[in-house]
């Protein structure tokens, strides 16, 4: 009689988590089985890449794209009296890795140590030099793209690929602001090096890019750079 196999790691659920523990696993000799609840969703028919107006299209057309997560209303969860929590379920193969944005940011030890710092929650019972090296393996193995600058709040890293080369329409806006025309289009009042009375007021103009959304600083630069241009105006230099 032939018996079933005997696996030494049952893995349950093959999301980022699930994914990462048996590709280590196997790749190190051990018999992993995988356990997934989730459906299988084809290449083919995800919706995620197709422009705006295709998707339109095929809505016209009655299609409906892939339906990644679980309905609530179909299969409900339980939270405590007046401690909401709005948790979000993918049920299939690869899990959230289906949906996610892929913006993949390193913790600091601001983020580890914030615990013992602001006293809330539990610490962390690591830091960043304990995850550095799997972070650093992590990058290489899926392809990180970014900087390698370092600083407090995000850790760099040398590992990162080169960022992707901007596509048409951001080489066409591409104005950033700066002191040298030649590196730069615009000067500090977001007015065009070249043709005076040229203004670009939006986060196009910002020369680099922080972890701080960008809209507060888009608001005051634009009052800042038509403060300008009405006192330029004023005086007949535009
Ligand atoms: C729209 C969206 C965008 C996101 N963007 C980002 C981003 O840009 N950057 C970032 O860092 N994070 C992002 N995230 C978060 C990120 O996707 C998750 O943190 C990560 O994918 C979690 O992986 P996981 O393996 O822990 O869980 P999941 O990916 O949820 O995997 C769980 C797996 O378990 C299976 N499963 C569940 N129950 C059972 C069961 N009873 N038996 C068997 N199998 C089961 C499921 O089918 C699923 O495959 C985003 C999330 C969403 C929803």
């Amino acid at each position: 009689m032939q018996r079933d196999p005997v696996h030494d790691v049952a893995i349950i659920g093959s999301g980022a988590s699930g994914g990462m523990a048996a590709w280590n696993l196997a790749r190190k000799g051990v018999n992993v089985l995988m356990l997934d609840a989730g459906a299988r969703f084809k290449r083919a028919g995800f919706w995620t890449h197709v422009k705006p107006w295709e998707w339109r299209q095929r809505l016209d057309r009655g299609q409906r794209p892939p339906e990644f997560y679980l309905d609530r209303q179909e299969q409900p969860y339980q939270t405590p009296e007046g401690r909401p929590f709005d948790l979000v379920r993918v049920w299939g193969r690869g899990g959230k890795t289906l949906v996610w944005g892929r913006v993949s940011l390193r913790y600091s030890d601001l983020d580890f140590a914030a615990a013992e710092r602001d006293g809330w929650e539990i610490p962390w019972p690591i830091r960043y030099k304990d995850i550095a090296p799997h972070y650093d393996r992590v990058d290489q193995l899926i392809g990180v793209c970014g900087g390698n600058d370092d600083q407090d709040s995000l850790p760099g890293s040398r590992y990162h690929l080169p960022a992707p080369a901007p596509r048409c329409g951001e080489r066409l806006l591409q104005s950033r602001m700066g002191s040298d025309p030649k590196r730069s289009a615009l000067n500090g009042f977001c007015q065009s090096h070249e043709v005076p009375n040229l203004f670009v007021v939006d986060g196009a103009a910002f020369p680099s890019a922080t972890e701080k959304n960008p809209t507060l600083t888009i608001l005051a630069l634009a009052w800042r750079a038509t403060d300008y241009l009405a006192e330029e105006m004023r005086a007949q230099r535009v």
